[in-house]
Parts: C-alpha cells; structure tokens; sequence
C-alpha cells in the first residue's frame, strides 16, 4: 500500500535550526564573545524546544492541510492525544496457559503497562483497558492497540515472532494500515523477532474494532509466541515493551519508515 503522503517531508534536524555560524574575530573579542555566546545560548537553548515545536506544528498543519487526513494527521502532530492500550484477556479470561503457570494475559499485562510508562513519559495520555472495557464502546483516541500473545503449546519450529493486524473497518482504513506499518517496522528493529505470516480471523475480526469510534485507527499485536519466544517474552519483557512503544510512536509522530509495505 502506498503510504507517500506520510513520509515525503522531513523535520529540519536539530543540528541544521541550532547549527552555529563560526566567524573569525579579532584575538581582542575573544573573551568578551565566548561569554555573549555563553548567554545567548542559555536563552536560545531555554527557549528553543516550544519555540520551534509550535512554528514546526504550524508548519505541519499547512504542509497536511491540502492533503487527505490532515485533520487527523494535525491532531496527532500534538501530544495532546490519547492512546488506548489493551492487556489482552484482562478481566476475562487467562488467555494461552503454560505449563509453569505462566499466563498470557499476565504477560499481555506487564508488556501493557510497560508501553503505558514509556507514552506517558512522553507526555502522551493514555488508557489501560480490559479486554472487554466498557470503554470500547464508541472509543475515541489517536489510536487503539490491543496487545496479545501467541500459544504456550509448541506447535512447530516455525511457530516463532510476531503478527499484526489493523481495524479494516476504519473510516480512513489508511490510517490503520499506517499504524501496522509503523509496529511491524519498529518491533522487528526492536526486538528482532521474526514477522510470522500468519494473521487469522480472530485478529482481522477482533471484536474491540466494531465496537470503537470508526475514526479511531486500530491494530491488534501478537507480539510472539509463548512457547519458543517465551525467554524474550517473559525475561527481557522490557525489550518487547519498547519494540511496541517504538511502533506507537512512529504512528504518533508520522516517523519515515523505510518500507511502506503493509502485511
Ligand atoms: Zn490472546
């Protein structure tokens, strides 16, 4: 899928809107220079980051303004946006069981609230639900994303990595193949665990995208199977967090990722 009116911009980088112009000064001004520059850098670093951030944003909503979605696009463009996270099973069911105890929906949990800490450090609000959360029901965000694992039992040497699937169901369904774009490129960077090219019905018809708003961009991740992946999943649960959080953001922040192809 085509994705270009996402990514043929890029933000002027921080080197190229501070970069300093170096001009050669009398052995006298030395001194007298190094302390101006010392000050004006303090009020030029102090008052940067909003500064620019809002000339950015301004700059955005005109570059997206004659562009499909642009309302959207201008929205996420802010922090001012929620993200709903789903702990898959949670207040429902267990999920896959393995034979030490070990359940899905207590992983789904710990990569959940995990990927919530890591938004909400960002300054980004967000909402852990359940996964029959009342609060589905007509959910408005900047986006859904449901966080599911895969079978305890082994099934076959390739029954290893991750799927992902997005709410076809969408108003803009562009927005929702964006985002799976955006988890599947940086979970892989993340974590490198493998994609596995296997997205059932029970993802591509999970129940949370008929019930949200249809504006809401929605994804639903398998993030890896419990059986062979079970000592990333459940060991280095942080790693797996962050490959999730990276995805989210990449959608947030309209980051270029270098494919566009969605699975
Ligand atoms: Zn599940």
């Amino acid at each position: 899928m085509e994705t270009e009116e996402f990514t043929d911009f890029e933000r002027p980088s921080r080197r190229e809107r501070t970069a300093p112009v170096r001009e050669k000064k009398r052995p006298g001004f030395i001194l007298p220079t190094i302390l101006t520059a010392m000050l004006v850098a303090t009020v030029f670093v102090s008052i940067t980051p909003d500064f620019f951030l809002g000339n950015l944003t301004d700059q955005f909503k005109m570059i997206f303004s004659a562009q499909q979605g642009a309302i959207v696009l201008n929205d996420r463009l802010t922090k001012d946006v929620t993200v709903g996270i789903v702990a898959g099973h949670m207040g429902n069911d267990s999920g896959a069981v393995c034979q030490d105890g070990t359940t899905e929906a207590d992983v789904n949990l710990k990569i959940a609230t995990l990927v919530q800490q890591k938004l909400i450090s960002l300054g980004y609000a967000t909402d852990l639900l359940k996964e029959m959360d009342p609060r589905l029901e007509g959910y408005k965000a900047a986006l859904l994303l449901s966080i599911h694992n895969d079978s305890c039992d082994y099934v076959n040497d390739q029954a290893t990595g991750f799927k992902v699937a997005g709410a076809i169901s969408n108003v803009d369904e562009k927005l929702s193949s964006r985002l799976v774009a955006c988890l599947k490129t940086r979970y892989q960077e993340s974590t490198n665990l493998p994609w596995h090219d296997s997205v059932t019905n029970d993802m591509t018809l999970y129940h949370a995208f008929d019930e949200i708003d249809q504006n809401t961009p929605a994804a639903i991740i398998e993030t890896g199977f419990l059986n062979l992946d079970y000592d990333i999943l459940t060991k280095d649960t942080a790693t797996v967090a962050n490959g999730v959080a990276n995805g989210v953001i990449c959608f947030l922040q309209n980051e270029n990722i270098l494919s566009t192809e969605t699975p």
